[in-house]
């Protein structure tokens, strides 16, 4: 199908007199490189905003077109389906960053690390840190409400952004600009309202302490090694991060490395040894592997243990039938220690 048939002619005219700012939108845009597991297809539109004016003009000219539409941050959360997203994608790269005393507002597109934490932390401000190596903007973190373990060596509880946010401004799906406050967000794990209502965060501030910039940058620096040491590096393996959500207690990787599933392969789509709960793209692996090498690894981990496995990355756009076959079994590196072998620790 060509890719956008189903608009008239004049739909790409008509989005870019609605954006205004002198936005150019693209047609056919292939969005895997958007994307850090480097999986999807071609948008039918596509277009990069930057400023919160442009994002809420681009959102509010594919509402008022009746065109469908998806607000890209990093793409570090999604699978977008191998044959595309049939509408608008607006990657968001609104990232100004002010600082006002302890209080920073940054857009939505602002990139968490290393854009926004390098420079809270040049300015000593700390609540931050903590998220340093997480691809993500800021709208992708408040949609999440971004997590990580507090500092080492204790680790003893998860941190969420939830706990440093003051206000966000949004564009409601009702159109409204709103101000909201934390609870406007029901935050919880890997959950907010923005998963629920279609609102749109333009822009979102913190309120930080002021500490020590040696004491930010150790911080910084201790979780940068532990998620080198446990994750691929995503320059070389891109990923989606963990595949499947937590089983309270058990944790899903531990299930996927009893039922031997590490080194599982079907296309380019392969369960990394280093971690079980990560899937790495070889280069060549497409959306139809991963949906497939994810249905084995639920079907065998539901067989051998009783547990369903639950995804927590969300799914974009179309998708094309599941690759057939069954996976090979590729071989531990040598040398390499798993994450899951460190916790043990
Ligand atoms: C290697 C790796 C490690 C990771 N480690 C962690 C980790 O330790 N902790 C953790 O919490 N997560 C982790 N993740 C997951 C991911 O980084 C987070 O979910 C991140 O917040 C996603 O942000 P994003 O900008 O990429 O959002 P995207 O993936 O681009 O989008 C995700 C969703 O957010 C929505 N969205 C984005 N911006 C906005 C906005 N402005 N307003 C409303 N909705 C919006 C999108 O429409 C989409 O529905 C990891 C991922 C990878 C690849």
């Amino acid at each position: 199908m060509v890719a956008n048939e189903c608009y008239g002619s004049d739909t790409k005219r008509s989005l870019e007199d609605r954006i205004g700012h002198q936005t150019v939108v693209k047609e056919g845009i292939v969005l895997a490189p958007y994307t850090t597991i480097k999986v999807g297809g071609p948008a039918d539109f596509f277009v990069e905003v930057n400023s919160a004016d442009s994002l809420q003009s681009a959102v509010l000219a594919a509402r008022k077109l009746e065109i469908p539409y998806f607000l890209l941050g990093c793409g570090a959360n999604i699978i977008i389906g191998d044959a595309g997203f049939r509408g608008l994608v607006i990657r968001n790269m609104a990232n100004h960053i002010s600082i006002d005393q302890h209080l920073v507002t940054a857009e939505s597109g602002a990139i968490m690390f290393p854009d926004l934490i390098e420079l809270t932390a040049s300015h000593s401000l700390s609540g931050l840190e903590h998220y340093v190596g997480i691809p993500s903007t800021v709208g992708g973190a408040l949609w999440q409400n971004l997590h990580f373990l507090s500092p080492a060596p204790l680790r003893e509880r998860t941190m969420f952004i939830e706990e440093v946010l003051e206000f966000a401004d949004l564009l409601t799906e009702e159109n409204e600009y709103k101000r909201v406050g934390i609870d406007y967000f029901e935050f919880g794990y890997d959950q907010s309202i923005l998963h629920h209502r279609d609102d749109i965060v333009l822009r979102a501030c913190f309120r930080l302490e002021t500490k020590l910039q040696t004491s930010i940058h150790t911080v910084m620096k201790e979780n940068l090694e532990w998620r080198a040491l446990r994750h691929p590096d995503l320059h070389t393996e891109p990923s989606v991060g963990s595949i499947f959500k937590k089983i309270k207690g058990i944790g899903a990787g531990r299930l996927i490395d009893e039922c031997d599933l590490k080194g599982a392969s079907i296309g380019g789509m392969v369960v990394t040894h280093r971690h079980a709960n990560i899937i790495v793209n070889q280069g060549h692996g497409t959306a139809a592997d991963l949906q497939s090498l994810i249905t084995y690894i639920q079907e065998q981990v539901a067989h051998q243990t009783g547990y369903h496995l639950e995804t927590e990355i969300e799914c974009v756009g179309e998708f094309d039938p599941p690759t057939q076959g069954d996976p090979v079994f590729l071989e531990r590196p040598e040398g390499l220690v798993t994450a899951e072998e460190l916790a043990m620790r």
